[in-house]
């Protein structure tokens, strides 16, 4: 496993110049399959005596650079990279479940991912358990014979609430369940999961780590920590119907579910990343430590200075020292908070509504992460399929505006925003 740091590893990672013709920048392998020695060589590769490339939805050497990055940069033993963090969470799920089994999650989640988990996945028979995963005791409370998985956002988005990772992870461990945890919003570069205990980290590279907003991209990281072999996984240690009588854990070990992800869940769901977003997603990894700084200093500094505006009610970023999460924000994300911020507009949804439809720097639109300064209101468009009672358990007010603050000149932000504000009527 890699000692260097992040801003190292998220240059140089899985990137060996001598096996790729000498190119510094990593190159694309656009192409969809790879030409065989002859048929035994064929025939080593699907039967996993060799290992090498097939066929892209299973892997790419452009993709495979960026899974190396990935894994050595959250501390994993291996990384397999998806079209979106969408296809990441749900092939992640569908690769370890199946009907009958149950998820405890904090209710504080991604749009997205909520519904998966309360309306998509029951319909196959997968249900989940929702807790204020502000209280790690809730997890226990929750946990049924057939609990197979606890899910988290380490920073919820939007609630921004930092989690106890390490207490949560040790009811993971009485529970013998893997721990998975969703690093979105706090980014590999401010905070590393495994560290405090997950077993996998799933990110939507979408947003911090590609950074500029212009591709989809989505990645689980196996931290090789869990014992597939307790008894709650035959899929793990029985043959595997599905790849010819394999036995994941007998054959792979601690590398099971990152092959299980590549051998099942690419290969029957298919939500391959293609190469050239690889390459677009690695540019924007290159400068991840750096970008994130600037982030979470914009952010930091829009917060406070929304604290002294009249028209605001209230402001919620975990590095303010009013925040409910400033401890856990000190022990978990003491070299930043990352560039999420949200606010109560005291005009309520029509007040809250003219601000994200007046700014001009920040972009009104559903997405977090870009260079660029973005603005939603929750409540009429990302969240607006739940009711106002699940809205408010994901951390959704009718008055909340989410900014996710970009790397321009903060000056220009306030003033911005300040515009914005003037339009609200009295
Ligand atoms: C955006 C997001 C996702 C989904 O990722 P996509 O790449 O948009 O599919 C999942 N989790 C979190 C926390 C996100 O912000």
């Amino acid at each position: 496993m890699s000692t260097q740091k992040i801003a190292t590893n998220a240059l140089h990672a899985g990137h060996d110049v001598t096996k790729n013709g000498g190119t510094r920048a990593v190159p694309i392998y656009q192409t969809t399959s790879y030409v065989f020695n002859n048929s035994n060589h064929a025939a080593n590769l699907f039967s996993l005596k060799e290992l090498g490339f097939i066929y892209t939805r299973l892997n790419n050497p452009t993709n495979q650079i960026l899974q190396d990055r990935l894994a050595a940069i959250e501390g994993g033993i291996g990384a397999v990279v998806f079209a979106s963090g969408t296809a990441a969470i749900s092939t992640g799920l569908l690769t370890l479940l199946k009907a009958g089994d149950h998820i405890v999650a904090s209710s504080s989640l991604y749009g997205g991912t909520y519904n998966l988990l309360n309306v998509t996945l029951p319909r196959l028979g997968i249900t989940t358990t929702f807790v204020d995963a502000s209280n790690p005791d809730n997890f226990r409370t929750a946990v049924q014979d057939n609990t197979r998985a606890f899910f988290v956002e380490s920073l919820g988005n939007p609630k921004l609430d930092v989690l106890d990772l390490e207490a949560i992870s040790k009811e993971a461990k009485t529970a013998k369940v893997p721990f998975i945890v969703d690093n979105t919003v706090a980014t590999p570069a401010l905070l590393n999961p495994i560290k405090h205990g997950a077993d996998i980290v799933i990110h939507s590279l979408t947003k911090y780590i590609g950074g500029q907003g212009n591709s989809l991209g989505g990645a689980i990281i196996d931290a090789g920590t869990f014992d597939w072999s307790n008894g709650k996984f035959p899929e793990f240690t029985e043959p595997s119907a599905g790849y010819h009588g394999l036995k994941y854990y007998e054959t792979l070990g601690a590398a099971s579910y990152t092959f299980k992800l590549i051998l099942e869940g690419l290969r029957d769901f298919g939500g391959a990343l293609s190469p050239t977003n690889a390459f677009n997603i690695i540019q924007g990894l290159e400068t991840l430590s750096v970008r994130i700084k600037q982030h979470s200093q914009n952010a930091l500094e829009i917060a406070k200075w929304l604290e002294q505006q009249d028209e605001v009610a209230w402001v919620n970023y975990p590095g303010l020292e009013s925040s409910a999460y400033k401890s856990l924000a000190d022990k978990y994300l003491p070299n930043g908070q990352s560039g999420i911020v949200t606010f109560g507009a005291k005009g309520g949804f029509e007040a809250a509504k003219t601000i994200a439809d007046e700014t001009k720097l920040f972009s009104l639109l559903a997405n977090i992460g870009d260079t660029k300064s973005l603005i939603i209101h929750p409540s009429s468009t990302t969240h607006q399929q739940l009711n106002e009672e699940q809205q408010k358990s994901t951390g959704v007010t009718t008055d909340l505006i989410r900014l996710s603050v970009g790397i321009e000149d903060v000056e220009d932000l306030k003033a911005d925003l300040k515009a914005a504000f003037a339009k609200i009527s009295k």
